[in-house]
């Protein structure tokens, strides 16, 4: 016997043409090549769901059932999922103004937890096998453990100079790992080949339509941990995306659900790395669509991605909130994970890390006002990432 959850999806809708998909199939891209978005009978999940109530559930992204799309509970696979928690850069600035949310604290280290949780979960319910992926590091991991979990094989490429410790994770957690001569977006070209040959389902970034709801539930978290309201402006380190829709897409749902307190919305900031920075470039070009960046650069691997196949959601979702595009570099973005580290005890990951030089350079141009509230994601355990050497030699033989 299975365990049916209250489930509302409806049905699945491409996110450039809202063309309409029937949910309960296997999906990727929509025939136009975009991003299919999940939409869910809300009017079903407001007469029967509470968000108080959900809110008090255990722990973790599970608790938001009524908004994801997995159907039966046997297919969710849990791992010890927490809600991540706010905390405040209170030395730094004044008290609650600026607080990073810290996503290391997941299953994996990192908030692709949430993303593939769910992306896996649905691929379960829906009889696939075999899932492939390109990946800078964290996604990987984070799919190879769920995966395990369920008993779904996994095959994972990443680019030769990713951080060992993703590779070397991901192969402990059951993956097949390849370390391939490219950049991520030619992984994800040599995934595609596989995946047209039949040999597996391509999970990449937005080419399936579930890692996006696990994403979304950072929006839905976000606002219950702040009493039901959103902050000012949310500072976003953006690869592929995921997160930056997800959040936009939980705003409106809790919107539409009547769950908002207030419903201003938070300016929704995408940080980039200066030396890839494809969707500040289209920002500032005001272009709708993103090209694909040359020779991508920057040690916050995170988000090194070249292309993103949901620019347009990214760009729509920053222009709708007024918010804006912004690129840092590698050096402030080291300074930013030395300084939070050393004055706050808080490890950020360099992208995490990213999202506070991009406040601090945003606070020097004016365009956030020091009064106003600001969330930064850390999106992964700062242990993860090569550190400067340190420890001075002590010889225990010459006591000084
Ligand atoms: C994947 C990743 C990002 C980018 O997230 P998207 O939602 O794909 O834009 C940022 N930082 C880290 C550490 C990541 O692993």
């Amino acid at each position: 016997m299975t365990d049916e959850i209250a489930n509302h999806l409806s049905h699945l809708e491409c996110g450039l043409t809202a063309d309409r998909y029937e949910a309960g199939i296997v999906h990727g891209l929509s025939r136009a090549g975009k991003p299919l978005l999940a939409r869910y009978d809300l009017s079903a999940v407001r007469s029967s769901a509470d968000r108080d109530a959900i809110w008090a559930r255990d722990t973790g992204f599970w608790k938001w059932r009524e908004l994801l799309p997995v159907r039966e509970a046997e297919n969710i696979c849990a791992l010890g999922e927490v809600d991540t928690p706010l905390i405040g850069l209170d030395r730094l600035h004044d008290k609650g103004i600026v607080t990073v949310k810290d996503e290391g604290r997941l299953p994996t280290g990192s908030f692709k937890a949430r993303g593939l949780a769910v992306a896996v979960a649905m691929a379960k319910e829906l009889g696939l096998t075999h899932l492939a992926m390109p990946t800078n590091g964290n996604a990987g991991s984070a799919l190879a453990a769920y995966a395990s979990r369920v008993g779904i094989q996994t095959t994972i490429v990443c680019p030769d100079d990713t951080p060992a410790i993703n590779i070397e994770e991901t192969a402990l957690q059951g993956a097949l790992v390849y370390k391939a001569n490219g950049l991520i977006n030619a992984c994800g070209a040599w995934v595609k080949a596989g995946a047209d040959k039949g040999l597996w389902f391509d999970l990449s970034t937005l080419k399936e339509p579930y890692r996006i709801e696990g994403k979304k539930t950072m929006g839905l978290e976000l606002a219950a941990q702040l009493g039901w309201q959103l902050p000012d402006v949310i500072f976003y380190p953006t690869g592929g995306g995921t997160g930056l829709i997800g959040m936009w897409k939980a705003f409106a749902e809790l919107i539409e659900l009547g769950w908002l307190e207030k419903t201003d919305l938070p300016r929704m900031v995408a940080v980039q790395a200066s030396g890839c920075a494809p969707i500040v470039r289209a920002y500032d070009a005001g272009e709708r669509f993103a090209t694909l960046w040359q020779d991508a650069h920057t040690f916050a691997a995170g988000i090194r991605v070249p292309a993103a196949v949901g620019d347009f959601l990214i760009l729509d979702a920053v222009r709708d909130s007024n918010g804006f595009a912004i690129a840092v570099d590698d050096a402030a973005i080291e300074d930013a994970r030395q300084t939070v580290a050393r004055e706050e005890g808080l490890l950020l990951c360099p992208e995490g890390a990213a999202t506070y030089a991009a406040y601090l350079s945003a606070l020097a141009t004016g365009q956030v006002a020091k009064d106003e509230r600001a969330i930064l994601f850390n999106c992964a355990t700062g242990l993860k990432y090569p550190m400067p050497d340190a420890g001075k030699v002590l010889d225990l033989a010459n006591p000084a």
